[in-house]
C-alpha cells in the first residue's frame, strides 16, 4: 500500500491511519430507496478479490460524531469493473450525511482490501448465500465476477428485503441468472404492504422451510451469511438447528443497522 499519511503532516486535516490510498469520488447515484452507490477512481496497483472490504476514512468532513470518520465498506463492484464502488444505506449519522452531500472530486482515504469472505478457487461445493438488505454487497461483487469469468461454482442467493423498492441490484441479480447457468436467485420480501409495486416471488423472512424448498438437490453446501448482526445471528442459529456444521457457515456482520 502507498504510505500517504506523511502528506498530511501539519495540514490540519483529520488524522488518518498510517497507510492507504487517496481516492477521488467520481460519481454517486441511488440504487434503491435510501441507498446510494459511490464510485471512486481506482488507484494504480489496487487489486482485490470479490467479497473483500475496505476501511473508508473521510479526510475533512463538515461534521463528525462519536463513531469517528472511518467505516468498513464492502467493495460492491467486481474486481474486473473499472471503478471502486461502495453501496450504503443513508442513515441519519454524520458519516452518512457526509457521504450523501460531499461534492464530486472529494478525496477520501481507503485502506485494504481486507477479509476472506470470497469465492473458493475450486468450485468443489455449492455455495448458498444468505443476504439481508445492504448485506448484498459482497454477493453482488462475487456474482458479477462469476459472470465475467464464467466461473463454474453452483451458487444460490437468498436475498431478503422489505419490498422491491428497497432491494439494491434486484433486477441485475435477476438478470445474472441468464448469464450464469449455475446460479439461482431466491428473493423474498418481508413487508410488501409498504410497497406500491407488485411481487410474485417469495414473501416472509428467510427460514428453514424456504431454504429446504429451494435447495432440493444441493448437496453439502457452504453457507455465507451477510447482513445486520441480529439477522446473521438468527440465520446462523437456524442453520445450526437444521444440522449444518459450524465449519460450513461463514458470516459477516454489518454493524449499525
Ligand atoms: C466487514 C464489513 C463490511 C461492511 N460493508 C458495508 C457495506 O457494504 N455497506 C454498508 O452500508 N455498510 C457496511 N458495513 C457497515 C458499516 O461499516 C457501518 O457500520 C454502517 O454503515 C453504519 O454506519 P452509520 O454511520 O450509519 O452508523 P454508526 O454511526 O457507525 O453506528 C450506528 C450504531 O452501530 C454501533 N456500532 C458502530 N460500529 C460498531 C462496531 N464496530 N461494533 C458494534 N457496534 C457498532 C454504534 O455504536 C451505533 O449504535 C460493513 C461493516 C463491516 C464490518
Amino acid at each position: 500500500m502507498n504510505d500517504v499519511a506523511s502528506e498530511d503532516q501539519g495540514s490540519g486535516l483529520t488524522p488518518i491511519k498510517a497507510s492507504g490510498y487517496r481516492v477521488k469520488l467520481i460519481a454517486r447515484g441511488e440504487v434503491a430507496q435510501r441507498t446510494v452507490a459511490l464510485y471512486f477512481a481506482r488507484p494504480a496497483g489496487f487489486s482485490f478479490k470479490a467479497g473483500q472490504f475496505i476501511d473508508l476514512t473521510l479526510l475533512d468532513p463538515l461534521e463528525t460524531d462519536s463513531e469517528g470518520n472511518t467505516r468498513a465498506f464492502t467493495l460492491a463492484g467486481a474486481p474486473s469493473e473499472e471503478h471502486l464502488m461502495v453501496v450504503t444505506r443513508l442513515r441519519d449519522t454524520a458519516f452518512k450525511r457526509e457521504l450523501k452531500e460531499m461534492p464530486l472530486e472529494t478525496v477520501v482515504n481507503i485502506e485494504g482490501p481486507f477479509g476472506n469472505l470470497t469465492l473458493p478457487d475450486a468450485a468443489v461445493r455449492p455455495m448458498v448465500f444468505l443476504a439481508g438488505g445492504i448485506g448484498i454487497t459482497p454477493f453482488r461483487s462475487m456474482l458479477v465476477q462469476a459472470a465475467m469469468e464464467h466461473l463454474p461454482h453452483r451458487l444460490v442467493l437468498f436475498y431478503s428485503n422489505r419490498h422491491p423498492e428497497d432491494a439494491p441490484f434486484l433486477h441485475e441479480l435477476q438478470d445474472l441468472q441468464r448469464k450464469i447457468s449455475s446460479y439461482t436467485l431466491v428473493a423474498t420480501m418481508t413487508q410488501m404492504e409498504e410497497s406500491d409495486g407488485s411481487w410474485t416471488g417469495e414473501t416472509g423472512y428467510l427460514e428453514h422451510a424456504m431454504l429446504t424448498r429451494h435447495l432440493q438437490g444441493i448437496e453439502s453446501p457452504l453457507y455465507y451469511i451477510v447482513g445486520p448482526p441480529a439477522m446473521v445471528k438468527d440465520l446462523r442459529a437456524m442453520l445450526k438447528n437444521a444440522g449444518v456444521r459450524q465449519a460450513d457457515i461463514r458470516t459477516e456482520e454489518f454493524v449499525g443497522y
